[in-house]
């Protein structure tokens, strides 16, 4: 019998996908608020050989997961059933199944170079290869907007986390060069330019090394907040609130949400402006509305921590135009914009105030905005 890479080389029932993580340039916490966001795709990717089988039996297997390959029958596939990390990719071929796409088992050889738990969504860019490769080998003819709903879908219902869409939509969607302005409420996007190297800038990603966990309850008592601010204000929405109205509704809102809903308003706003910037091409000008972003993130919405703001601090003090943190919070990635000469010293800078407070040495890489997922054999 041929081995899986053979029959993928030959293109016989089988095949290579890629699809990548992504960092979000602007726009947190917005997406359950049916807002804006701006994420960019990474050149980090989850590949995936995939090959069909008849027997309705899916074999998962990861390089970077511990173990052998876990077999699972795919007409059993229930929410709950599936442990560890075979849940994301198990769940993709369950939603397929629900939404009454016939597709049967497969073999499934994954490898990913997406940091793990550092906000860079490796988990989306498991589902969204394992999407992508289901689509094609079926046939099934899903576009990518619908790959992403889909993928989203199996993360929320299967594996239990109620992530937004961007991630997805980042994974599936993003194009090389350019940043996703997502508007997450009806799913329409716009590619804009994003060719920071050619204006002489790096974005520096820093993988602080202290893993977020939205599993846990925050993120929900945030989104529920949001929700509760809403019906307050009788909106369907914290989208729909004008910023022109905002200091009247604050005025109507008991203490503890005043900070959040004006946290998820001034966000939109600095969607637009980086949209605006972008779009003028004046990417250098991203570096004050970064700053803002995590200032707002830090004191109004209260999710960042003492990691991200160290390297924040670090990073700005050592001449980045700017920074923030991206990602739910409580812990993940920073960002910082950078003139590409500054990059070594900012990075530097960051790495020795983290040895300073007696921390682990974060992980840090200049991200160009990388295509999304595709078919590569
Ligand atoms: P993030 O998406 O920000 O990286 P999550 O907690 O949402 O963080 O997802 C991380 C989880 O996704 C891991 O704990 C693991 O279960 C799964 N995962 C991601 N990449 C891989 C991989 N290469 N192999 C196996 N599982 C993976
Ligand atoms: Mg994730």
């Amino acid at each position: 019998m041929r081995t899986i890479r053979e029959d993928a080389a030959a293109g016989v029932g089988a095949g290579v996908w890629r699809a990548p993580g992504r960092v979000n340039v602007i726009g947190e916490h917005t997406d359950y608020n049916d807002g804006f966001v701006l994420p960019i795709a990474l050149p980090h990717a989850a590949r995936a050989t995939v090959r069909a089988r008849q027997d309705g039996v899916l074999s998962l297997y990861s390089e970077q997961g511990q173990g052998p390959a876990v077999e699972l029958d795919v007409r059993t596939l229930t929410p709950g059933g599936v442990d560890g990390w075979a849940r994301y990719p198990a769940a993709v071929v369950w939603a397929l199944r629900e939404a009454g796409y016939p597709v049967g088992g497969a073999d499934v050889h994954i490898d990913s170079d997406v940091p793990t738990g550092a906000g860079l969504s490796s988990s989306a860019a498991i589902e969204c290869v394992v999407a992508a490769a289901f689509n094609d080998l079926h046939g099934l003819g899903l576009d990518r907007p619908e790959l992403a709903r889909l993928a989203q879908y199996a993360e929320n219902a299967f594996v239990g986390v109620p992530c937004g869409i961007m991630d997805q939509m980042a994974s599936v969607c993003a194009r090389r060069g350019a940043a996703l302005f997502l508007d997450t409420r009806d799913l329409s996007s716009r590619h804009v330019p994003f060719d920071i190297e050619s204006a002489g800038l790096r974005l520096l990603v820093i993988d602080t090394r202290m893993k977020h966990d939205l599993a846990d309850g925050e993120y929900a008592k945030l989104r529920a907040a949001c929700a509760r601010g809403c019906g307050l204000l009788g909106l369907p929405s914290l989208r729909d609130l004008d910023p022109r109205d905002l200091p009247a509704a604050l005025a109507r809102l008991p203490r503890d949400l005043v900070p959040l809903v004006r946290h998820v308003v001034s966000e939109n706003t600095r969607v637009e402006q980086a949209v605006a910037l972008l779009d003028a091409g004046e990417p250098r000008a991203l570096g004050p509305v970064l700053t803002a972003g995590h200032l707002s993130l830090r004191d109004d919405y209260g999710v960042s921590c003492s990691a991200t703001d160290l390297a924040v601090d670090a990073a700005v003090e050592a001449g980045a135009l700017g920074a923030r943190m991206t990602g739910g919070g409580f812990g993940g990635s920073v960002l910082a914009l950078v003139d590409t000469g500054t990059a070594l010293t900012v990075a530097g800078a960051v790495k020795r105030a983290f040895r300073r407070a007696g921390r682990r040495i974060p992980r840090i890489f200049a991200a160009s905005a990388s295509a999304g997922a595709r078919r590569i054999t």
